[in-house]
């Protein structure tokens, strides 16, 4: 992968940093033993401005994953969703990803959590298609992850915390090794759960199925926008355990997720899905959600927040 492009500044604990100066102790807590729970958002380029998919929600699982570990953030979800508008405000990013991170600083580094900061820092700079320039179109390749993902009661798979990502990044590197753009995870009875950061969908005989949050999931924002999407398009949706087999078969599979946004996928261990190219309900559930994302469509669900040029100039 690219390095990042830097931006200018990054909101730590209120204040705005130079992206070069914004560090941390290698005695964090955090750096130790993966103590930190995050978003990722994004801002898409409209003729409004820059507008924040979803904030609100993105905020409200980022407090969810803190209130699971304990972790009390200093700020309140108010503080930081205006934070997000002014980190993309006074960086001046017309489209960009948001990282906002709560994480536990240094004081010590014993296991027991108690008596670190909770600190936090929201970071934004432009960031392009995940899966590459014609993933949207041509869909990926994906193969079927030999790490399952964690069982229940092990790593709650509802927190989106940073120790999380170790098994994502297990799969990650097992895809991209063997030469797939990415890998599904099973859950531990080996059921479909979703890929390294993303959730899955599948398409079989016009209905549009997802694995339930009891499948090891990460309560997706995408995920739940397609599910309200795909309703209000008039297809019958459901969330139902889905067997690994079920991909092989499927008319049309598609991830969803603030990286990947809504990419086909169209093969699964060198099986193709349907005839190998992106499905027409993928293509349906994509205009709808793209038309909305940029502004194109009326934001009938009230899921943008625009970034007014004035954030600039407070922030
Ligand atoms: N699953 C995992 C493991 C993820 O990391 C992500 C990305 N946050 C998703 C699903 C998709 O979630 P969202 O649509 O909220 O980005």
């Amino acid at each position: 992968m690219a390095n990042m492009i830097k931006s200018d500044k990054i909101w730590m604990n209120g204040e705005f940093v130079a992206w070069d100066d914004a560090k941390v102790h290698v005695l964090s807590h955090v750096l130790h033993y993966g103590s930190s729970v995050f978003e990722g958002i994004r801002a898409y380029h409209t003729k409004n401005g820059p507008a924040i998919f979803r904030l609100g929600e993105h905020i409200e699982r980022l407090f969810q994953s803190a209130k699971i570990y304990k972790m009390k953030p200093t700020f309140t979800a108010e503080q930081i969703e205006r934070a997000c508008i002014d980190t993309v405000a006074v960086n001046k990013l017309k489209e960009c990803y948001i990282r906002p991170l709560v994480y536990r600083g240094y004081a010590h580094v014993g296991v027991n959590p108690i008596g670190t900061p909770i600190d936090t820092m929201i970071a934004a700079y432009p960031w392009g298609k995940y899966l590459g320039d014609d993933a949207l179109t041509k869909g990926v390749s994906v193969k079927i992850g030999t790490w399952a993902r964690m069982a229940p009661n092990t790593l709650p798979a509802m927190a989106k915390a940073g120790g999380n990502y170790l098994n994502s990044q297990l799969l990650k590197l097992e895809a991209v090794e063997d030469g797939y753009a990415e890998a599904i995870a099973l859950d531990v009875n080996g059921y479909v759960s979703e890929g390294s950061g993303e959730n899955m969908f599948a398409v079989v005989k016009g209905e549009i199925l997802t694995p339930p949050f009891s499948s090891s999931i990460l309560a997706g924002i995408t995920r739940a926008s397609v599910l309200k999407l795909a309703t209000d398009l008039g297809y019958t949706v459901r969330e139902t355990v889905m067997p690994r087999e079920l991909l092989y078969v499927a008319d049309e599979l598609f991830f969803t997720g603030t990286a990947v946004e809504i990419t086909p996928v169209t093969s699964v261990d060198h099986i193709a899905v349907g005839n190998g190219e992106r499905g027409p309900i993928t293509k349906a559930i994509q205009d709808a959600f793209f038309g909305i994302v940029k502004g194109e469509l009326p934001d009938r669900y009230g899921w943008l927040t625009s970034v007014p040029q004035a954030a600039a100039q407070r922030a």
